[in-house]
C-alpha cells in the first residue's frame, strides 16, 4: 500500500507502554512488504507517523505526532486509549472487530456457562482423585444465562449458547430487533432489574466507560437469583472485587470465573487465588488475529486517503 500524497509506503508505529508489540511486525511487513514500521524507542521523527496501532500507549504520546491520520486499537475495547489524559479526540479513533475473536469469545463463554452448571470442577478433582461420583445432572433448559452487552461478542455467545439449550437473555444500551431464536432481549436502566432477576449466570461482555466501570457491584449482585454465577470477560474495572467477596459470604453468589482484573498480571497475594469458588484465567479469553489487525489498520488508512469513512470507527461521545 502507497500514500496517496507522497506515493511513498505508509508509516506506522506500533505502541504500548505495557506490551512489546513486536510481535506484530511480521503480520504487516506480509501484508505491506515495504511498510515502515517504528516500535519502542525507535520511533523516529513523530512528525512522519501516519498510524498509531495501540495497546495502553504511553499517556501524551499520541498528542506529539501532529500528522497522524488514524488511531488503531489492536483489540475490540478502547478503554486502553481513553485512558490517556491527551488523546487527540479529533483523529479517527477505530478498533478491530474480527469474526475469528466472536469464535475464541463464544468458545471460552460456553465453556465457563458448562463447567459451572454441570460441575465440571468437580469432576477434575474427581478424576485426579480416581473417584467416581455424580453431580446433579440439570437439564440447560433450567439455567438462564444472562448476557450484558449484546454487541459483536455477547450476540455471537447468545446465539451459541441458545443452540445448546439455555434459556438466553441479553441487555444492551439500545433496544435490538431480531435477535436469534431463545434469545430474548433488554435493555436500558429501565429493564435492567427485571433483565437480572433471570441471570443463573450472568455473563459481562459491555465495554468499560464511565457508565459501565464498577457496574458488577454489591446493589447488581442483590437483583441476582441468590447463588448465580459470575462470568467477568469485560474488563477488570467493571468488577467492584471487595463486592464480589462480600456476596460470596453472604450466600448471593455461589461462583465467579473472572477473565479481566483490574490489575494485571493478578498479584501473588490477590484474594482470589485459591478461593475455591472463583477460576482465574488470565485474560485469555480470545484474541485478535495478527493478520486481521494489520489488514484493517492498512484498510482503514487507505479509505481516509480516500476520504471515506474507516471501518469499526469508535464513537468517542459514547466511549465504545
Ligand atoms: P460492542 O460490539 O461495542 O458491544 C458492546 C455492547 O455493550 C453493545 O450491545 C452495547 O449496547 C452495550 N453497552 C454499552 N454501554 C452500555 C450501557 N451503558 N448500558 C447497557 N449496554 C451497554 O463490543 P464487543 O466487540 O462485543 O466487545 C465488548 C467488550 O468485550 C470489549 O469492549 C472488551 O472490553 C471485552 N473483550 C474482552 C476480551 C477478553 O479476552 N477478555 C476480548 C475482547 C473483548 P448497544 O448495542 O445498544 O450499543
Amino acid at each position: 500500500m502507497q500514500s496517496a500524497q507522497d506515493d511513498r509506503p505508509p508509516r506506522v508505529a506500533l505502541l504500548s507502554a505495557v506490551l512489546d508489540l513486536g510481535y506484530l511486525a511480521p503480520a504487516f511487513r506480509e501484508a505491506c512488504p515495504g511498510i515502515e514500521l517504528r516500535l519502542g524507542a525507535e520511533l523516529g521523527a513523530l512528525e512522519e507517523i501516519d498510524a498509531a496501532v495501540c495497546w495502553f500507549p504511553p499517556p501524551g504520546l499520541l498528542a506529539r505526532m501532529p500528522k497522524l491520520k488514524l488511531v488503531q486499537s489492536l483489540a475490540a475495547g478502547i478503554d486502553h486509549l481513553l485512558a490517556d489524559p491527551q488523546l487527540p479526540r479529533g483523529r479517527p479513533l477505530c478498533r478491530i472487530v474480527d469474526p475469528g475473536m466472536a469464535a475464541g469469545m463464544t468458545a471460552y463463554v460456553s465453556w465457563a456457562v458448562v463447567q459451572h452448571h454441570r460441575g465440571m470442577r468437580a469432576y477434575v478433582a474427581g478424576s485426579a482423585a480416581g473417584r467416581w461420583q455424580e453431580q446433579e445432572v440439570v437439564s440447560p433448559r433450567r439455567h438462564r444465562v444472562g448476557i450484558a452487552g449484546l454487541g459483536t461478542l455477547g450476540l455471537a455467545c447468545a446465539e451459541a449458547l441458545a443452540a445448546i439449550g439455555y434459556p438466553v437473555r441479553g441487555w444492551s444500551r439500545s433496544a435490538k430487533q431480531a435477535l436469534p431464536a431463545g434469545v430474548a432481549g433488554f435493555h436500558g436502566e429501565a429493564q435492567l432489574d427485571q433483565f437480572l432477576s433471570g441471570c443463573d449466570t450472568l455473563v459481562c461482555l459491555l465495554p468499560l466507560t464511565p457508565q459501565t466501570q464498577g457496574f458488577l457491584d454489591a446493589a447488581l449482585f442483590a437483583k441476582l437469583p441468590r447463588g448465580a454465577h459470575l462470568i467477568n470477560v469485560g474488563r477488570g474495572d467493571h468488577l467492584v472485587e471487595a463486592d464480589l467477596l462480600a456476596a460470596f459470604a453472604s450466600g448471593r453468589l455461589a461462583a465467579a470465573t473472572l477473565d479481566a482484573f483490574s490489575q494485571e498480571p493478578l498479584p501473588p497475594d490477590h484474594p482470589f487465588w485459591g478461593d475455591p469458588r472463583i477460576l482465574v484465567t488470565p485474560h485469555i479469553a480470545t484474541r485478535t488475529d495478527h493478520g486481521v489487525i494489520a489488514q484493517q489498520t492498512l484498510a482503514n488508512l487507505a479509505l481516509l486517503q480516500k476520504g471515506e469513512r474507516p471501518l469499526n470507527l469508535v464513537d468517542l461521545e459514547r466511549g465504545y
